[in-house]
Parts: structure tokens; C-alpha cells; sequence
């Protein structure tokens, strides 16, 4: 959401704002105020006027009234995980949700519209602004709150998942035959990756290029021998880490080694086929990672996701598919450069194969967002 920019050169009256908001109000002179504009991807370093961490929904509407009166750009920002860092932008009054975390079921969200109301949007009432929010990117209203139906995962929450790792070379053409055929429990993404060197992977192997599936079956435990069997039978795994666990586990089971902090330069597509070029030149590339957080993912779209229509939410694509994701990550801010180059001759080598982006993928954001694949067949 923008509003005209501030054309008097003068700092907005922001001492206004404060004195009205149940959260803090940060400003550049704060000692925090470095903390509060950092971002998950630490290649985004913007500066903005003020950042408002809201306590509730009323602290948004002033937000929006202070900054539509007085001519402030707004940034919306909720976890600050959008690769892009669209959650913060110089000069902007930055509305930070991360605060606000409350769990409620049934489908619908609240809104702070861009004239300052609070409406609720369903699938029966403010359809239009609804439909948007679900995929159509930023610029729609400050969502206060989002109501969400829930779905059983697995046998009480447990599910048989994990990575395997396996030899570069062998996978990319049997992991393309065989996911179509697999029941719609059975949910595996693929990744080029260099195996961590750290426990729980054994020493041998740190440091090697590798290509990895990560499994998830979410159905019943004693059939989970047979579906899985046709991934168990394959090739000679470096590293079968597939086990029961909590759903929760899985979702978690790599935030050790991606920590806030990082480099991140992503490109993302959409393809409607993995071609024997695409593996050729993903091969080409995954012996090259520069560094051992560089990575490549692959994700399904199918099962739940296809069967929504293409104009059902303002997320296309789903009419099967994959999507792409090339990460050049690094922890120094030196060496993004050649991050970059990682990215563009992977993506250039596939373009091709090019199908779209969705908004929260669009090219050069500064890094690229990578926003609502919705990608797992368990959804
Ligand atoms: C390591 C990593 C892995 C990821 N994997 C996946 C994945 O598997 N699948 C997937 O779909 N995505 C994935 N993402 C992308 C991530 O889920 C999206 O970028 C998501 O938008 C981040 O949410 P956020 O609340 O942190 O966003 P922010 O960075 O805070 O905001 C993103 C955008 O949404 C807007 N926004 C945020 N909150 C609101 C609100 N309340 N009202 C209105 N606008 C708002 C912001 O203005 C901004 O434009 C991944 C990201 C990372 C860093």
C-alpha cells in the first residue's frame, strides 16, 4: 500500500503517532532502531522513517489514518521473511505485525483498508478484496488478523518424513517419472545441496555435492512401508533420515542451518516439465555451489492445489506443475556477486522452460521473494 510520498522535505510529526499507539513507535534515533529494520535476508538494508510495532488491530487503523493524512509511504511487514524485503522500504512508515500472534479457525481475514476501515473479507463478503489477498501480493488493505481452516496431518500429527540424500547424478530423471505416480500422501521436493559439515551427517560426507528429497507421507503409519516402498528401493542412498516424527519437526528441521542473518539472492520460476536439459544444466550447476548454503529446490504443484481452478485465489499455475527455487546464500556481504551469477545462469540455462512468476517471485527485487507457492500435496 503507498500513498504520495512526503514532498515538504520535513520529518512527519511521528511524536503524534506514538502518543496514540498501544505498541512502540521506533524512530532512527532509537537504539534499536537497527534491530526493528532488519529483515530475514540481510542483503535488504533499507532505512525507513519510522517503524510502528502494532498491538492491535486499532494501532493499524491509526497507522494507516497518520500516514494517509500526512502523505507517508506505508510498509507492511508480518514475519519479514519475503525475500525481497518488501515488509520494509526507505522512508516508509513501517507497520510491524510480528507482534500480533493469535490463532483462531474458520476462513476469512480482517482488513485494514486503505481508506482507514476495518471490514471482514470472506468468501461471502468483501469476495473481491478476499480473492486478492490470497496470492494477489501487497497493496490490498493491513490484514489484522487471518482465520484459517485447519487439515489432519498424518496419525496425530505424526508423519514419516525426512531427507534422503543421495549422489548427484542419479536422481533428477527417476525423481521426475516417479512423483506423478505416487499417492497424493506422499509429498517429496528435491534440492541440489552440499552436505552441511556438522553432525547429525556423517564426516565422510561433509562438504559433498548432493542431490536430496525430502519426503512427507501423511498417511497411516502401517501403510507407509508400501507407499513408500518405491522411494526405500532405489538407487544407494548417501543418507536415509526418513523416520516418524511431529508434522512440526519437518516443517523445522532446517532452520538450524538457515539462520536470520544471511545473504540471500533467489530467483524462482514456474515449470510445467522437468526436460532432460533442465537436469542437464541443474547437474552442470550443482557441482558448482559456491558455497555450502547455495541450494536449488524443486517443489510439486499438485493434489489439493491443482484442483482449485486458476481464477479461484489470484494464484495461477496450478494446473500441475513444479515450482523452482535457485538460492546463492552466503554469510558475507563480500561475496554476493558471485551469488548472483549462480542464480542468473541456472535460471538462464532453464528459461526455456519458463512459465511464470507469481508476485511474490518477480525477478530483481533485490534478491527475489519468493511468496505464495502453495506446494504441498497434504494442504
Ligand atoms: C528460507 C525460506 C523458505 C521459504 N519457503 C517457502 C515455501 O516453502 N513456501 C512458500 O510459499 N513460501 C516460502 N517462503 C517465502 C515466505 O513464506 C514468503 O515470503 C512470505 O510472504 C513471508 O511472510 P512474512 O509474513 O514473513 O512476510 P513479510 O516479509 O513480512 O511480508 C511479505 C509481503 O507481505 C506483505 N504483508 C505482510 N504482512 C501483511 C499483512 N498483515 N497485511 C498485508 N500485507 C502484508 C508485506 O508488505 C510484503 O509485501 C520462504 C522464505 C524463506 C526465507
Amino acid at each position: 500500500m503507498s500513498t504520495t510520498s512526503t514532498v515538504t522535505g520535513t520529518r512527519p510529526p511521528f511524536g503524534d503517532l506514538a502518543g496514540v499507539l498501544r505498541g512502540a513507535l521506533i524512530e532512527p534515533s532509537d537504539p534499536d532502531y537497527d534491530g526493528a529494520r532488519a529483515v530475514y535476508n540481510a542483503m535488504i538494508d533499507r532505512h525507513p522513517a519510522a517503524i510502528a510495532r502494532c498491538a492491535n488491530a486499532a494501532d493499524i487503523v491509526s497507522c494507516v489514518r497518520f500516514a494517509r493524512d500526512r502523505g507517508v509511504e506505508l510498509a507492511v511487514r508480518g514475519g519479514g521473511h519475503n525475500a525481497g524485503g518488501l515488509g520494509v522500504w526507505d522512508d516508509a512508515l513501517v507497520i510491524d505485525l510480528s507482534g500480533m500472534r493469535s490463532t483462531t479457525v474458520s476462513p476469512s481475514t480482517k482488513t485494514v483498508r486503505a481508506d482507514g476501515t476495518l471490514v471482514t473479507a470472506d468468501a461471502r463478503s468483501h469476495e473481491d478484496l478476499f480473492w486478492a489477498l490470497r496470492g494477489g501480493g501487497g497493496n490490498f488493505g493491513v490484514v489484522t488478523s487471518f482465520t484459517f481452516a485447519c487439515h489432519d496431518i498424518g496419525e496425530h500429527g505424526s508423519i514419516v518424513g525426512g531427507p534422503i540424500l543421495y549422489d548427484l547424478a542419479e536422481v533428477m530423471r527417476w525423481y521426475r517419472e516417479l512423483l506423478p505416480t505416487l499417492p497424493e500422501e506422499l509429498n517429496g521436493w528435491i534440492s541440489l545441496l552440499t552436505i552441511p559439515p556438522a553432525p547429525p551427517f556423517p564426516q565422510s560426507l561433509w562438504g559433498r555435492k548432493a542431490c536430496g528429497i525430502v519426503w512427507c507421507y501423511i498417511g497411516a503409519h502401517n501403510k507407509a512401508d508400501a507407499v513408500l516402498a518405491p522411494v526405500r528401493e532405489f538407487g544407494t542412498p548417501l543418507l536415509d533420515g526418513l523416520r516418524a516424527m511431529p508434522f512440526t519437526d519437518l516443517q523445522a528441521a532446517f532452520d538450524g542451518l538457515y539462520p536470520a542473518g544471511l545473504q540471500w539472492y533467489w530467483r524462482a520460476d514456474f515449470m510445467r516439465d522437468i526436460s532432460d536439459a533442465a537436469i542437464d544444466v541443474h547437474l552442470e550447476f550443482g557441482r558448482q555451489l559456491p558455497t555450502g548454503h547455495s541450494t536449488m529446490h524443486m517443489y510439486p504443484i499438485d493434489g489439493a492445489a491443482a484442483r482449485a481452478s486458476e481464477d479461484d485465489t489470484a494464484f495461477a499455475y496450478r494446473e500441475g506443475g513444479w515450482a523452482g527455487v535457485i538460492v546463492g546464500v552466503d554469510p558475507d556481504p563480500a561475496k554476493r556477486r558471485s551469488d548472483h551469477e549462480l542464480g542468473q545462469a541456472i535460471l538462464g540455462g532453464t528459461a526455456f522452460h519458463h512459465r511464470g512468476w507469481c508476485v511474490h517471485q518477480l525477478p530483481d527485487v533485490g534478491g527475489t521473494g519468493s511468496g505464495s507457492v502453495v506446494l504441498s500435496r497434504q494442504l
